[in-house]
């Protein structure tokens, strides 16, 4: 049983719920740490990260609660780090790191917003050709293996969210794949480690966690290293779907999920 989750947001970003209150919750699923992985500010409005200004109101709170619930459950105070965010990212414990947008020229287009922006990214800036939308995001995300700080690559194939019936994208043309298979490669000779994130699923976008069954198998004939996270936004899905992603793990020959210990990454038998 997996015991851990390191991708959970609260009401300093866009959860629905106290860091206290995914506190409990995560003790009341039997889980024995939990990391929050607040959204980093972007350099632009954004509704869903933390404010700036937030940010020691964060630190100060991750800290009273691991104090508070200390011998009960580990408590991390990590952060989802966005590619396009410039925040620093000393003094978080770890580090989710993600890519939301794609860049084209000085557009910058938010892959997980609604479909219908994933549909008009498509037609306008990738001018219906969606091997080179997926070109673009793949090549975004392999810049995650140049950032130290990031241990953590979060939804690896984001871009998908939407597109369940494959209505954008087709993840078996050879430029779709020859596009993740290289940033997965970049990533993982980094060190990196993969998230199954069953959070699409809990929210109703998806059926199957990121990334696809096909990719999470190249992974590991890789040797690619995973963790398993539900991207809580409230407390009913702080251990969303894990027996399943853990079910998926192992058929698709995983033999050990990484943990966070505090210090760094541990492998436990899966
Ligand atoms: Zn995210
Ligand atoms: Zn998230």
């Amino acid at each position: 049983m997996i015991r851990q989750n390191l991708h959970s947001h609260s009401i300093f970003d866009d959860g629905q719920s106290t860091l206290e209150e995914m506190t409990r919750a995560a003790i009341d699923a039997g889980l024995t740490s939990l990391g929050f992985s607040v959204h980093t500010p972007m350099p632009f409005p954004a509704c869903w990260t933390i404010e700036a200004g937030r940010l020691p109101d964060y630190f100060a709170e991750a800290r009273r609660l691991k104090h508070a619930y200390r011998g009960e459950v580990s408590l991390y105070c990590g952060a989802e780090w966005d590619l396009l965010s410039q925040v620093s990212l000393d003094g978080f414990d770890y580090v989710i790191g993600s890519a939301h947008h794609i860049l084209v020229d000085d557009e910058i287009c938010c892959v997980d917003n609604t479909p219908e922006t994933t549909r008009s990214y498509l037609s306008g800036a990738f001018c219906g050709d969606a091997d080179a939308m997926a070109e673009a995001y793949f090549l975004q995300i392999a810049a995650l293996a140049g950032v130290k700080a990031v241990g953590i690559v979060g939804h690896f194939d984001l871009l998908t969210k939407f597109d369940d019936a494959h209505r954008f994208f087709d993840p078996d043309s050879p430029r779709y794949r020859t596009a993740a298979l290289s940033a997965m490669d970049a990533l993982v000779s980094a060190g990196k480690i993969f998230e199954i994130n069953t959070g699409a699923v809990a929210r109703g976008y998806r059926k199957t966690p990121y990334p696809s069954r096909a990719l999470l198998t190249a992974l590991c004939d890789m040797g690619g290293r995973i963790t398993v996270s539900s991207d809580a936004h409230r407390t009913e899905d702080v251990t969303f779907a894990f027996a399943d992603a853990e079910a998926l793990a192992r058929a698709c020959g995983f033999t050990d999920l990484w943990q966070f210990d505090g210090r760094g990454f541990i492998p436990m038998p899966v």
